[in-house]
């Protein structure tokens, strides 16, 4: 077996440089839980990035995934197969459309909306050819296509990309009279949102700006499309953060913890008087929809009922929350979220930033990841239990008192 350094310097040698991951080799994964190759154990705080809601390796989401492998794994949408239309009957019912429309990864997902929505735009709204626009917030994460890092305000993502996808445009996040003016362009088909903004350093919208934003969409005639890849899932203590505002996107992106993170799946769902403008021909995926994929999908989002994840990060949340809240400190200046996505805004210490936190958390433990220099994301599994929490809640309080 190799030691650490080795796997390490393996991904150096061979793999492109495009991430920048923190110093630890993972080698197996259960529940909350990680192990690295040297045995180590840790709690994960980050879940893939809000993949691993339903916890690492969950028995149930394994099986339904290795007793279809022996079966069937791919067909195509060439022909029918026999997972498919019961997938699509159970998610559309799950999340309460008419049609959903099954890619693999997110950025996938969120082209998919953009397509549909120009497509919507044309034949309903009656837009001239190519001339429709769409709004999209400042700080946004939604992807790495080229198309959606055109319309990215982080030089990383977009620096020696372009050129870039015309047609969108760019408004401050939470900003509903920013909304209201750029609404008045007629040729706006769609906007687009993040309900917090999660890759961005978990921003939470004030109260009511979703709601809002929905009804001046509706106003002007103009498709309200959530991105809730990250929030979606119980992620935030409510099967959708939309949920909280009571707001129902046109179109719906979902991505990430649809498969519990044992394999690539997500879906965009509307109803059927936007859906049906895409027609035969016009928009697909080889592996979109792919039996493997269905029963993932359906196994994982039952997991998310029967052990009422969404319950459990709201009420665990708060604890989290109030607890660093309270923890008097000299690091820690914010804590903000909703349900189990949360994030720390860490005040350099003695040259110590965010990402020597990070290293010292791992040390003690716990595997959380900085984002944007001094932000520390908090989203373990939703399956943590208090005592879990309140242990996790320790190595981090221990962790910032030793700088
Ligand atoms: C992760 C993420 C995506 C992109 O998903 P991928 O599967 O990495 O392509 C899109 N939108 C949001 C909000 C995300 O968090």
């Amino acid at each position: 077996m190799k030691t650490a350094a080795e796997y390490i310097a393996l991904e150096d040698k061979y793999g492109a440089h495009n991430y920048h991951p923190l110093p630890v080799v993972l080698a197996k994964g259960e529940g909350v839980f990680v192990w690295d190759v040297d045995g180590k154990k840790y709690y994960d705080f980050l879940s893939s990035y809000s993949a691993v809601n339903q916890g690492h390796c969950h028995p149930k989401i394994v099986d339904a995934l290795k007793k279809q492998a022996d079966v069937l794994t791919l067909t195509s949408r060439a022909f029918y197969n026999d997972t498919l239309g019961d997938y699509e009957k159970y998610i559309t019912n799950y999340f309460g459309y008419e049609k959903t429309l099954p890619m693999n990864t997110g950025a996938e997902a969120v082209e998919t909306a953009l397509k549909l929505c120009r497509k919507w735009s044309y034949q309903q709204k009656g837009l001239a050819p190519d001339t429709a626009k769409i709004i999209v917030c400042d700080g946004n994460f939604h992807g790495r296509t080229t198309t959606i890092i055109s319309f990215s305000n982080d030089p990383d993502a977009r620096d020696e990309f372009g050129p870039f996808t015309p047609g969108f445009i760019n408004i401050p996040y939470n900003d509903l009279e920013a909304l209201k003016e750029a609404l008045k362009d007629p040729n706006i088909a769609g906007f687009m949102v993040e309900p917090i903004q999660g890759e961005a350093g978990v921003f939470v919208p004030d109260e009511g700006y979703l709601k809002s934003a929905y009804n001046l969409c509706k106003q002007a005639n103009v498709l309200f499309i959530a991105d809730e890849v990250q929030t979606g899932i119980a992620r935030t203590g409510k099967l959708l953060a939309c949920d909280y505002e009571d707001v129902k996107a046109d179109i719906l992106i979902l991505g990430k913890a649809i498969s519990g993170g044992v394999f690539p799946v997500s879906v965009i769902l509307a109803d059927n008087q936007v859906m049906m403008c895409i027609r035969p021909g016009e928009h697909g995926s080889t592996f979109g929809g792919n039996p493997l994929a269905n029963k993932v999908a359906i196994a994982a989002l039952e997991v998310v009922k029967d052990e009422k994840l969404s319950e459990n990060a709201e009420r665990l949340g708060k604890i989290l929350r109030s607890e660093l809240a309270n923890f008097d400190n000299d690091m820690i200046t914010l804590v903000r979220g909703k349900g189990l996505l949360n994030a720390i805004v860490i005040k350099p210490k003695d040259g110590k930033q965010a990402w020597d936190v990070c290293l010292k958390l791992r040390d003690n433990g716990l595997l959380a990841k900085p984002t944007h220099g001094d932000i520390i994301r908090f989203a373990p599994p939703l399956v943590i239990t208090e005592e879990q929490l309140m242990d996790c809640i320790s190595i981090i309080k221990k962790t910032i008192l030793s700088f």
